[in-house]
């Protein structure tokens, strides 16, 4: 089995979609995003790929563009044109920020490994490792994202550490920070790792490498869902594409339709609750009627305590667990939490049922 980043991302997300684009090898679309990143990682390869540290002119770099240009995945020819001007500016301003003022040759230039893991291989490519003026390894990997993310991201991005990793396997020495450059708003963030953090990183992609072993491949939805390539053939959305159940969408429309209308009514019974009770609020009168209908006053009060301080008092005289009752929820996130020891977690794990109930949501299905 080969894993490498990108699939292992993809089988976090939703290892069905893993399922289809791995081990079913079923084809994926192109677009402009694809495409558009491609490109500028080929000039950018290109750029580099220097016997002297003398860079390329940026004529040569456009000339680069022009030849490693890819046009699958974009919907018109102005769409491409655009995206074509974009990449130009992009390749620029870059240049300018690194090549023009401080150009050196960089250690490694995408290069592709492979490591050998407990039954499996690791793959990936490096864009680039650079080595500093104090003689420090950082390493580089392109992005073509429009935002950037928030630090604490980059501090924990599992592509950041993979690469870290295969550094200290493939050359033996630990690069002292990992980078993402993001390409549109021409910016670096770099980060460091520990050992601890490469132990978690292992951990990750064992796991991910024996659930793969298992085909574990359930679906699971997301945000992502709308952009994936696979929708036809996943259970979440098969129906959509086949729609050979006419009775069954006609039941589905008269409950969103329903539905709607409730909600519609809930905003509207609730407005007028409100004038009631403002009514209400300085009267003698706790029940009003109309023709048809009657409204009874009444009024709920929930009591509150302050948790810290009720168990400062309770706690000493051995009556705090009897007010207190386990919180599932916060025990599933204790067990996410990889500082609790394996054997702990088994053992929490094994003491734990699972009773499944059945309810449906609905939606408007965006157009
Ligand atoms: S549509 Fe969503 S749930 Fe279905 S395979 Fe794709 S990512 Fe997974």
């Amino acid at each position: 089995m080969r894993l490498s980043y990108s699939s292992i991302s993809d089988y976090r997300n939703c290892p069905l979609k893993y399922k289809f684009r791995y081990v079913d090898r079923m084809p994926t679309k192109k677009t402009p995003a694809l495409s558009f990143g491609s490109s500028l990682h080929e000039v950018l390869a290109f750029v580099y790929n220097v016997k002297t540290p003398d860079p390329p002119a940026i004529e040569e770099v456009y000339k680069s563009l022009e030849k490693e240009w890819l046009s699958a995945g974009y919907s018109s020819k102005a769409e491409e044109k655009q995206y074509y001007e974009h990449g130009k500016r992009v390749l620029a301003n870059y240049y300018e920020k690194n090549i023009g003022q401080d150009f050196k040759l960089p250690v490694a230039l995408e290069h592709k490994f492979g490591l050998d893991m407990d039954g499996f291989t690791l793959t990936g490519i490096i864009d680039r490792l650079d080595k500093n003026k104090d003689g420090q390894y950082e390493v580089i990997d392109y992005k073509t994202s429009r935002k950037l993310p928030p630090q604490k991201q980059i501090d924990k991005d599992l592509q950041l550490s993979i690469y870290h990793m295969a550094t200290e396997k493939i050359w033996g020495f630990t690069p002292e920070s990992v980078s993402l450059y993001f390409l549109l708003p021409n910016q670096k963030m770099s980060s460091t790792r520990d050992d601890q953090q490469i132990k978690e990183t292992v951990a990750v992609v064992n796991d991910v490498a024996e659930k793969v072993s298992k085909e574990l491949f359930e679906p699971t939805q997301s945000a992502l869902c709308p952009w994936c390539d696979f929708q036809p053939y996943c259970p979440y959305f098969s129906h959509k594409f086949s729609k050979t159940d006419d009775e069954i969408s006609k039941l589905v429309e008269e409950y969103g339709e329903l539905k709607d209308k409730e909600k519609e009514l809930k905003k509207k019974s609730k407005v007028i609750a409100q004038d009631i009770s403002a009514w209400l609020k300085d009267k003698e009168e706790k029940r009003l009627f109309s023709e048809n209908f009657e409204v009874l006053k009444s009024i709920r009060s929930k009591t509150t305590y302050d948790d810290e301080k009720i168990e400062k008092i309770l706690e000493p005289l051995g009556l705090w667990q009897k007010v207190t009752s386990l919180d599932s929820k916060k025990l599933s996130e204790l067990l996410e939490n990889a500082k609790l020891e394996d054997e702990i977690k088994e053992k929490l794990r094994k003491l734990a049922s699972t009773k499944e109930t059945y309810a449906l949501t609905c939606k408007r299905t965006p157009k």
